[in-house]
C-alpha cells in the first residue's frame, strides 16, 4: 500500500477494530436484528449522530417471515453540496452464528470453532459506523449521505426486497459492505427463480396390487432424470445462454420422507429447486425445462387404468439479476478510490444473489465492497483485519472523494 496517499485518511484502526468486536458480540441471527440494530444505534449517537437522524422503516411489515425491526435507516447531513450517496450493508448473521464468541488472533478475528463469527456482515455493519463516526469527528467534507442497515438478507433479502425507495433521500448511488477483499469490487449478480412441484399419486399394496398404485416418487424422480436429459440440471449452457439448477428437497409433506412403508405405493412427493442466470428470462426458460420434464414424467407413471397423477408445479421469482454498466459513476468512484490506496481493483460477478440486487432494481446503482469477510457461512469463519481495515479507508475514501 502506499503510505503517502493514504496517510491523510484519519481513521483509528483500533477504535474501528473495537466497534468489530462490539458488533461480532451481539446475537442476531436472520430475522431477530432487534438487538443488534439498538447496538448500532447507540454507537452512531455516541460518534454524535443525532437520535432524529436515526429510524426504522417498516419493511418488516411487508415482509412474509417474523422480523423483529423495519430496515435501520439514518441520515447524515452533508458538510458539503453534492449529489446523496448511499452505504449499506445487513444486519443479520446465518443462525450458525448464534451464541458466536469472538476472539482476536493475531491479525485476525475468528470464533471458538463452534459457531460461524458472523463478520458476514458485521463488518460491513461496523465500516458503516466508522464512517460516520470518521466524518463527524475530524470534520470531513462529504456529500449527503445515507446509511442502510437491512434485515433478513440472510433469509431470502428480504429488506432490501421490501424497502421503500422513497424513503433513502434520493442517494445517486450506493455502497454496499458485504464482501471479502477491498480490491474485490462486485458489479454483478445473477437472478434466481425458484420451482416446486408437488405430486400427488395413488396408494396401493405394493405387493398384493402395485399395478393399482401411481407412485408420486416414481413421477419425481422420472421427472429429475428428464431434466438431466434434456440439459436443465445442473450447469446449464444452451447456445449463448448459461446458467445453473438444483434439486434441494425431494420428500414427502412438512419435511417428512415421501412415503414411509416399503409396502405402499407412494402417494405423495414434493420437489424443490432453484434456477440461477445473468439473465432472468434464461432463469425461466431453465424452470420452463424442469416443467416440461415433470410432464413428461407424469405421463409415464400410470395404475392399470391409465389414470396418472396429478402433478401441480410452481414458481416464483427470487430475485432479478443486474450488472453495473462498466462506465457507471459509483464503478468509477470505486476504482479511483482503491487506485488512491495502491490497490488494484478486481471486476467480479456474483453467483448469488445480494442486497444489491434489490437496491439496482429500486433504480440505484450498486456496488459491492470487501472488508475481510472469509470462509462465511461456516464455523471456520474468520475476519482478515488488514482487509477490514483497507476497505474502512475504502468506505471513508468513496464518502469523501471529489467528484
Ligand atoms: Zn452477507
Amino acid at each position: 500500500m502506499d503510505v503517502m496517499s493514504t496517510a491523510n485518511i484519519p481513521l483509528d484502526v483500533e477504535g474501528a477494530i473495537d466497534h468489530l468486536m462490539n458488533f461480532l458480540s451481539v446475537e442476531g441471527v436472520t430475522g431477530e436484528e432487534a438487538a443488534i440494530a439498538a447496538a448500532v444505534s447507540e454507537a452512531l449517537k455516541k460518534a454524535g449522530v443525532p437520535a432524529s437522524a436515526i429510524r426504522f422503516d417498516d419493511a418488516n411489515t411487508r415482509i412474509p417471515v417474523p422480523t423483529q425491526t423495519g430496515n435501520l435507516i439514518v441520515d447524515l447531513p452533508g458538510t458539503k453540496p453534492g449529489p446523496r450517496l448511499m452505504f449499506s450493508t445487513h444486519l443479520d448473521t446465518v443462525p450458525l452464528c448464534a451464541g458466536a464468541k469472538p476472539k482476536r488472533e493475531g491479525d485476525r478475528i475468528v470464533s471458538d470453532g463452534t459457531t460461524a463469527l458472523g463478520g458476514d456482515a458485521r463488518t460491513g455493519v461496523a465500516l458503516l459506523v466508522v464512517l460516520a463516526e470518521t466524518l463527524i469527528k475530524h470534520k470531513l467534507p462529504h456529500p449527503p449521505i445515507t446509511l442502510l442497515f437491512t434485515v433478513r438478507e440472510e433469509s431470502g433479502l428480504h429488506g432490501a426486497r421490501e424497502l421503500n425507495p422513497a424513503e433513502l433521500g434520493g442517494p445517486v448511488m450506493c455502497i454496499n459492505v458485504d464482501g471479502q477483499l477491498a480490491s474485490e469490487l462486485i458489479i454483478g449478480a445473477v437472478g434466481q427463480e425458484n420451482w416446486e412441484v408437488e405430486i400427488k399419486g395413488k396408494a396401493s399394496h405394493a405387493g398384493v396390487a402395485p399395478d393399482k398404485g401411481i407412485s408420486a416418487t416414481l413421477v419425481g424422480a422420472l421427472g429429475l432424470a428428464e431434466a438431466k436429459r434434456t440439459g436443465w440440471f445442473g450447469k446449464v449452457v444452451k447456445g449463448d445462454e448459461f446458467g445453473t439448477s438444483n434439486i434441494g428437497i425431494f420428500g414427502g409433506k412438512n419435511g417428512k420422507p415421501a412415503g414411509d412403508a416399503t409396502n405402499v405405493v407412494t402417494d405423495y412427493a414434493f420437489l424443490k429447486g432453484e434456477a440461477r442466470s445473468p439473465e432472468l428470462s434464461f432463469a425461466t426458460k431453465i424452470v420452463d425445462g424442469y416443467e416440461a420434464a415433470f410432464a413428461k414424467a407424469k405421463a409415464e407413471v400410470t395404475d392399470h387404468e391409465g389414470e396418472t397423477a396429478e402433478v401441480t408445479f410452481r414458481r416464483a421469482a427470487a430475485y432479478p439479476p443486474f450488472k453495473l454498466a462498466d462506465d457507471a459513476k459509483v464503478v468509477k468512484r470505486a476504482t479511483k478510490a482503491l487506485e488512491l490506496l495502491g490497490i488494484k481493483p478486481t471486476y467480479l460477478f456474483s453467483n448469488g444473489g445480494l442486497d444489491a440486487n434489490w437496491l439496482d432494481r429500486a433504480g440505484i446503482p450498486t456496488i459491492t465492497i470487501g472488508a475481510g469477510q472469509a470462509e462465511i457461512h461456516t464455523i471456520k469463519e474468520f475476519v482478515k483485519l488488514d482487509e477490514y481495515e483497507k476497505g474502512c479507508r475504502l468506505g471513508i475514501l468513496m464518502a469523501t472523494l471529489e467528484d
